[in-house]
């Protein structure tokens, strides 16, 4: 066996390499000479095979709001580990973590478990067709679903025709044709599904409220995706925060405190064509082995736990606050424009200029200065997303914000 060297990570990297399509766990890479692979991490910090730490802004692609091995969360699993890891039927895990999500959720009158964040939005999606006896759905630009086939048709090889032909794309924020589109496709169209806070843009005043209007009217459902904005928006997530409720709600992420398990949220009346009780031609087939799985649902309830405890949510919303303000200011001198997004715990780093609110200032910002900067920050010791958004959790202090914005400044630098 081979022992624990100082050029551990290198060799993992090449093993990956040989066994795993472009050296990969999903879609995420980095340049080589920053890859590294993670040998453990805590708190707000991530070591790699080298024992190099950096600061997290990854945080797992958002679960992590409390940090990697919170103490609540570990003691949680380590309890149900003791009762076993899964059993494909119900277990009080798994119905105390429902109840708190109806709970919690504005339009949750009933919730279904699924594995993952794409597993919620398909099987959403198939309640909405189910419900209208329409097969069209529509997304925004630039929005993201999951890999299934409807949340990335005519952006992936190896989607059926037939399928790119029953997705619409509008444009977030644009309440104008939005609303004009919906209405035209009505007769067809089953559900509008948008991220209520698409990737790095926020809701324009007006643009959530507009969809509410439109579909009620014309009959559509509409879904929220909430599988980043759930529980990170605050507790309510993005409907709580901009009091617009919409039929159903998909999560993933942070209610499987760092394990997987996802939901699709709604009425009654919706929710309930998955019952398995349910018999016509609208009933929907909802299931998957790992639903409900009893240690994601005690990760996910302990992390639950503890974010409503008081002062978690204002302490997060500050920090967040805090890096907005701290990497604002470390991109003072760049030479090319940069302006920084987000909300909460969520914060956006974008290369260009223009409106925020428009779409159209995020699709024509310069994706290859980001990835540029985000590689840089990596290599100076924050660990970023490329292309997409920095998390922050419940352990970021007020020097892990600092060093994000050092890392900045120094990557600014590099600009030309
Ligand atoms: N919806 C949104 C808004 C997402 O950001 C993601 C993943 N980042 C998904 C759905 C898909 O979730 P998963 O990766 O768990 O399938």
């Amino acid at each position: 066996m081979t022992a624990l060297t100082e050029t551990n990570n290198a060799a993992l990297l090449e093993r990956a390499e040989r066994v795993m399509p472009g050296g990969v766990l999903a879609s995420f890479t980095t340049p080589a000479d920053v890859a590294f692979v993670v040998r453990e991490a805590h708190g707000s910090t991530i070591i790699n095979e080298d024992g190099r730490p950096y600061v997290d802004y990854v945080m797992g692609s958002g679960p992590l709001i409390l940090g990697h091995r919170h103490p609540r969360v570990v003691e949680a699993i380590e309890r149900q580990l003791a009762s076993g890891t899964h059993y494909y039927t119900l277990n009080k895990p798994a119905i105390e973590l429902a109840e708190t999500l109806v709970e919690a959720i504005p339009c949750a009158e009933l919730v279904k478990f699924t594995s993952t964040g794409a597993e919620a939005t398909f099987q959403a999606l198939r309640i909405a067709r189910a419900a209208t006896g329409r097969d069209n759905i529509m997304r925004f630009r630039a929005g993201y679903h999951g890999a299934h086939d409807y949340g990335v048709a005519g952006a992936t090889a190896g989607i059926a025709a037939g399928v790119t032909d029953r997705v619409l794309v509008g444009e977030f924020n644009d309440i104008e044709n939005t609303v004009a589109q919906i209405r035209e496709n009505a007769d067809q169209l089953a559900a509008v599904i948008v991220e209520p806070f698409q990737r790095n843009i926020a809701p324009a005043p007006g643009f959530l409220e507009a969809l509410r209007e439109i579909t009620r009217l014309t009959g559509v459902v509409l879904i929220f995706d909430e599988v980043v904005t759930g529980f990170r928006l605050g507790w309510g997530g993005a409907q709580g925060r901009y009091g617009v409720s919409p039929d159903l709600a998909t999560y993933g992420k942070i209610i499987g405190g760092g394990l997987p398990l996802g939901a699709v949220a709604g009425s009654r009346r919706l929710m309930d064509l998955a019952s398995p009780g349910h018999k016509g031609g609208d009933a929907v087939y909802f299931s998957s082995t790992l639903n409900g799985n009893p240690l994601a649902a005690a990760a996910g309830l302990a992390t639950l736990e503890v974010l409503r405890e008081p002062g978690v949510y204002d302490a997060l919303e500050s920090a967040g606050a805090r890096l907005r303000i701290a990497l604002a200011d470390a991109v003072g001198d760049s030479p090319k424009p940069i302006f920084i997004t987000g909300v909460g715990a969520m914060v956006g780093l974008n290369v260009g200029s223009g409106d925020p609110l428009l779409a159209a200032t995020h699709h024509s910002s310069d994706a290859a200065a980001r990835k540029k900067l985000e590689t840089e920050m990596i290599r100076r010791g924050a660990f970023v997303n490329l292309g997409a958004r920095l998390y922050v959790s419940t352990e970021h202090s007020d020097s892990d914000i600092q060093a994000a914005a050092d890392a900045l400044r120094g990557a600014v630098a590099t600009l030309v």
